[in-house]
C-alpha cells in the first residue's frame, strides 16, 4: 500500500467526514512546488485555496515567526505587542482605511463585520448575493448564497435577502432603511472566479449611500495580491470604497489570520466589551503578516502576478482547446470555464501529471498559485494542459 493511502486510512479513522478524504497526503514545500509522502513532486496552482502568496516555507515568513515566537508568542488582547500594532498601522497605510480588528479567518472576520453592522443598526438585516461565499460559521453562512450550504443548519440570523450578482436593479430593490450591510466579493472566488460587471460594485455604493447601509466588501480570497493589487475592488471596481473590508487567506502566509479594516462610523461602532478572540491578533500570526507584506512590496510581487496571470490566461485561451470555453478572472485567480462539467476529472488528470489546481465548480477550474511562480513554471503548466485535457476529453467520450 502507498504511503499516500496509509495516511489517507489514517485521516479517516481520525477525522471527521466534513472535508471527505482528501486525494494528496503533502510531507514538504518550497516555493510553488510541493513533494507528497511518496515522493512524487507537483506544482502548486491552488497554494492552500489563495493562501500562501509566498509560496511554502518562505525564508522570510520562517525568519519572522522563529523570531517573534522566540521572544513573545502570545499575550491575548490584554496586553499591547509590536507586530499586532505594526501590522495595523501598516494595512492603515495599505489601504487607507482608518481601523482594524484582528481575528483567526476568514468567517470570523465577517463575523465581526456583521457584528459592526448590526451595531450601527439594530435589528438590520443583510443583503448578499447568490452563489457568493462567506464562510460557515452561523452568521457567514447566513450570508452565504449558496442554500445547499446552509439549508442543514438553518435557522440563520437575518434577516439576508439575496440578489443575482451582478444585477444593480435588484440589488438596489432589496437594500433599504432596514438594511444594515450590504455584503460582496467583488470577485466571486469560491463560485469559479466571476468578475462583476461594470458598474455592480459601483451601484452597491449608491444603493449603500442613499439607504445608510455599510459596504461590506469581503477581500478573504481576493485580497493581499492575489488580483494584482492589495485589494481586489481596487481593480474590479476602482474608486468604490467601502466602509469595511475583510481579509484573511493571503495575509498570514500560511498562518491563520483574518482582519476587518473599516472607515467612517464603522470604524468606531464596536464598543468596548462589543467583540472579542483569544487568539486573534496573535503576535506570531502578526509577524507572519508583515513578512508577507514587506515581501510582496521589496519584491514587487503584485505586478509580477498581475503579469503572469496574464500570461497564464492568453496561454490558456491560446490552446484553443475544445474543453476549454473561456479563461476569466483578475491578477493570479483564474477559472478556466469547461465546456462540459469535467472540472474534477481535469483537477485529478492535472495531479496525476503533477499539477494541484481545484474545481469550485463542476465546470470550472481555478488557478491561485502563489504570486512566487515563476514563468517557467507557468510555461510548464500551459505545456502540459492540452495533454490533461486530451485524456478526459477521450476518458468522458468513453463512457458518454
Ligand atoms: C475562504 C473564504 C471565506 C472564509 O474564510 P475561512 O478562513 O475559511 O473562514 C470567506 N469569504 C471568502 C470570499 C472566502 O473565499
Amino acid at each position: 500500500m502507498s504511503r499516500t493511502r496509509q495516511w489517507q486510512e489514517r485521516w479517516d479513522a481520525a477525522l471527521m467526514g466534513n472535508y471527505g478524504t482528501p486525494q494528496v497526503a503533502l510531507a514538504r514545500g518550497e516555493g510553488a512546488r510541493v513533494w507528497d509522502v511518496d515522493g512524487r513532486e507537483y506544482l502548486d496552482l491552488y497554494a492552500g485555496i489563495a493562501v500562501n502568496a509566498l509560496g511554502h516555507a518562505h525564508p522570510a515568513v520562517r525568519a519572522a515567526v522563529d523570531a517573534q515566537l522566540g521572544t513573545l508568542g502570545h499575550v491575548s488582547n490584554f496586553a499591547v505587542s509590536r507586530p499586532v500594532v505594526e501590522l495595523a498601522e501598516r494595512l492603515q497605510e495599505l489601504t487607507g482605511l482608518e481601523r482594524v480588528l484582528f481575528t483567526n479567518s476568514g468567517a470570523e472576520a465577517n463575523e465581526a463585520a456583521l457584528k459592526i453592522a448590526r451595531r450601527l443598526r439594530p435589528g438590520g438585516g443583510f443583503v448578499a448575493c447568490e452563489g457568493a461565499f462567506h464562510g460557515r460559521t452561523m452568521g457567514a453562512l447566513a450570508v452565504t448564497g449558496q442554500p445547499a450550504k446552509r439549508a442543514p443548519f438553518e435557522p440563520l440570523p437575518g434577516p439576508v435577502s439575496f440578489v443575482p450578482y451582478g444585477d444593480a436593479d435588484a440589488l438596489a430593490a432589496a437594500v433599504g432603511s432596514g438594511t444594515a450591510s450590504v455584503v460582496l466579493e467583488p470577485v466571486l472566488g469560491e463560485a469559479g472566479v466571476v468578475v462583476p460587471p461594470a458598474g455592480f460594485l459601483e451601484a452597491a455604493r449608491a444603493a449603500c449611500d442613499a439607504a445608510g447601509a455599510l459596504l461590506h466588501l469581503d477581500e478573504v480570497q481576493g485580497g493581499i495580491g492575489r488580483a494584482g493589487a492589495w485589494l481586489s475592488s481596487s481593480v474590479t471596481a476602482p474608486g468604490v470604497e467601502a466602509d469595511v473590508v475583510t481579509l484573511a487567506k493571503g495575509l498570514g502566509g500560511g498562518l491563520p489570520i483574518g482582519a476587518v479594516l473599516a472607515r467612517g462610523e464603522a470604524a468606531h461602532a464596536l464598543r468596548k466589551g462589543d467583540h472579542g478572540t483569544t487568539f486573534g491578533g496573535n503576535p506570531v500570526a502578526c509577524a507572519a503578516a508583515l513578512a508577507v507584506l514587506r515581501t510582496v512590496e521589496d519584491d514587487g510581487l503584485l505586478d509580477a502576478s498581475t503579469k503572469l496571470g496574464e500570461r497564464l490566461a492568453r496561454g490558456v485561451a491560446a490552446l484553443e482547446h475544445p474543453l476549454v470555453q473561456g479563461v476569466r478572472g483578475v491578477g493570479l485567480w483564474l477559472g478556466v470555464v469547461l465546456s462540459a462539467p469535467v472540472a474534477a476529472e481535469v483537477e485529478q488528470a492535472a495531479r496525476a501529471a503533477g499539477f494541484l489546481l481545484n474545481a469550485p465548480a463542476p465546470d470550472v477550474l481555478r488557478l491561485a498559485p502563489p504570486l512566487v511562480l515563476t514563468e517557467e513554471q507557468a510555461d510548464a503548466f500551459l505545456a502540459a494542459l492540452p495533454s490533461v485535457l486530451d485524456a478526459v476529453q477521450a476518458s468522458t467520450r468513453v463512457r458518454a
